[in-house]
């Protein structure tokens, strides 16, 4: 009676994990290639809230302009002080 050859032991090639950077909401991956921050972000108003409100004051058209498009925050790299992105 022939018996099947054993199997080899199933071996786990410990696959190579793959690099994702996991970013959590509100984190930034750094794009510069010599820095690759990851984590919170520099946050910075892009318009002046003071300008905005006077210029309610004084013209009440292009002051909801400027908060519309002023409005918003710009990230900033704090390792290199690239700018990573805009949030509107
Ligand atoms: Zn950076």
């Amino acid at each position: 009676m022939d018996t099947p050859p054993p199997l080899p032991p199933s071996q786990h090639n410990p696959r190579p994990t793959p690099t994702i950077p996991r970013v959590r909401k509100g984190h930034i991956i750094c794009p510069n290639p010599h820095c690759h921050y990851t984590g919170s972000p520099r946050k910075k108003a892009r318009g002046s809230c003071l300008i905005g409100i006077l210029l309610l004051c004084i013209f009440i058209l292009p002051g909801i302009l400027y908060f519309i498009f002023l409005g918003g925050y710009r990230y900033y790299c704090p390792a290199c002080g690239i700018q990573t992105g805009n949030d509107t």
